[in-house]
């Protein structure tokens, strides 16, 4: 029986809501694909309309970042119970975006992922080393400490991307899919060491030529995908590659 894999996206800073909008149509006119969850993590402020329009025809939708806390003096902060509110089913926590740029820790992520399931969201707990920690040998050790730190949140109920840093963004190449492999394996050796079953996906520069192989041959559970689906057509034909790729 064919594997039942994920395909998501984060837009990141991207889109108005009109062109949110226009992207939810061109999916939802895009022939239905079997075998495959897909989810979406569009900017907070287009979450409430792309979950009014996605959720109904079976697409997760999920904030980029929640906060720990349900509500409070935390400016320019969005909480789980707020993301809830809007429709997210999902959180996306502990990108390696907002571990540099937002001061992103293991603590906080921990946090994150706590207050995820707290409201009953499915957290995406994204690791992955940097390149200099890689060149040192020191990929799986960083995995397991970020992914432990994720994982005692609640061993449940907890999905990991694992995003290389130097695999992401302009100019960065996807992993070797066996070298994905490799760690992947590792953060499914973490989570089975601490009760959790936690599915992987892989991120970093998927596109429709390396796709498949990372459903196919890293053995991930499904790709989480940026800049590559910010146009609704590529990540349908993405999605449609992963769920050939794991009908094999
Ligand atoms: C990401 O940052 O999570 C990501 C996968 O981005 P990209 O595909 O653009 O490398």
């Amino acid at each position: 029986m064919a594997r039942r894999i994920r395909v998501g996206t984060s837009w990141k800073m991207n889109k108005t809501r009109a062109e949110a909008a226009a992207w939810c149509d061109a999916l939802l006119a895009a022939p239905r694909i079997d075998g495959v969850d897909l989810f979406v993590m569009p900017p907070f402020t287009a979450l409430a309309l792309v979950a009014d329009r996605l959720r109904p025809a079976g697409v997760a939708v999920g904030a980029q970042d929640v906060h720990w806390e349900d509500a409070g003096a935390w400016t320019g902060a969005i909480s789980a119970l707020q993301a809830k509110d809007c429709g997210a089913t999902m959180a996306e926590i502990g990108h390696s975006e907002r571990r540099r740029w937002f001061g992103e820790t293991d603590e906080t992520v921990a946090a994150k992922t706590a207050a995820a399931l707290r409201h009953g969201l499915t957290p995406l707990v994204c690791v992955g080393e940097t390149a200099a920690e890689r060149d040192a040998g020191a990929a799986d050790a960083v995995l397991d400490r970020q992914a432990r730190a994720a994982l005692a949140a609640g061993p449940a109920g907890v999905a990991l991307a694992y995003e290389p840093v130097w695999a992401i963004g302009v100019g960065a190449a996807s992993a070797d899919p066996a070298y994905a492999r490799a760690r992947i394996a590792e953060l499914r050796e973490t989570a089975a060491r601490v009760g959790a079953a936690a599915p992987v996906l892989y991120g970093g520069s998927v596109d429709e030529a390396t796709c498949a192989a990372f459903i196919a041959d890293a053995g991930a559970d499904g790709v989480f995908v940026g800049r590559a689906a910010l146009d609704a057509r590529r990540f349908h034909e993405i999605a449609r590659l992963c769920a050939a790729a794991a009908a094999v």
